[in-house]
């Protein structure tokens, strides 16, 4: 039996290639130990969870970007609507780390859209159970400078679309406790799903 809905996945950025991050900045600072995290590889590693997950639960999906070039956001936004034009069940959803000095976790939608809107909501509600201890960030009027360009892939996308930033990877204890780390990425992945499934109701 087909989903309610058809899933976008969009993992933002370039992933790395032979060692190479394909997306300049978008990384944490290199921590004591020499450690540093690569959003474009942190975001698909969730996408890839979220496949999984999708694929056992027989939840209709489709991944924007399967490769691990940074394909341009017209491109992902021309996919997104490609799928659409064909399946009006679409969802479109961006996966993200934060950055620029904060914590916690928030989502973004496009402006006046209801059902965006809703839909962001059961995602806000499932994290806050997921993570009952972080910093659920509504106001949203801080951020990174970058952040304006992202929403294009909000604004262009004819579908319901929200985006989501999951936790600060330039704040130490979040990128260690939960970007850098498996059961923290299963985690984040876990409460998107728990989403995916709160809507598929
Ligand atoms: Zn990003």
């Amino acid at each position: 039996m087909a989903s309610k809905y058809k899933w976008l996945f969009d993992p933002g950025h370039g992933g790395v290639i032979d060692g190479q991050p394909q997306t300049a900045g978008k990384r944490s600072p290199v921590w004591p130990d020499g450690s540093q995290l690569f959003e474009g590889e942190f975001n698909r590693a969730i996408v890839s969870n979220l496949i999984d997950l999708c694929k056992n639960n027989n939840i209709d999906y489709y991944n924007i970007v399967d490769e691990k070039e940074d394909i341009s956001r017209e491109e992902r936004i021309n996919r997104a609507n490609k799928q659409f034009e064909n399946d009006k069940r679409c969802i479109y959803l961006s996966i993200h780390a934060n950055a620029g000095g904060g914590k916690g976790w928030e989502i973004y939608t496009s402006r006046g859209e209801t059902k965006s809107d809703k839909i962001a909501s059961v995602f806000f509600q499932k994290f806050k159970e997921e993570f009952p201890q972080i910093r659920m960030r509504s106001d949203t009027s801080d951020g990174d400078p970058d952040k304006e360009a992202q929403f294009d892939v909000l604004v262009k996308t004819r579908m319901p679309a929200v985006l989501t930033e999951n936790f600060f990877m330039d704040n130490f204890e979040e990128c260690k406790n939960y970007l850098m780390n498996e059961e923290g990425r299963k985690r984040i992945a876990k409460a998107h799903f728990d989403a995916i499934v709160e809507m598929e109701k």
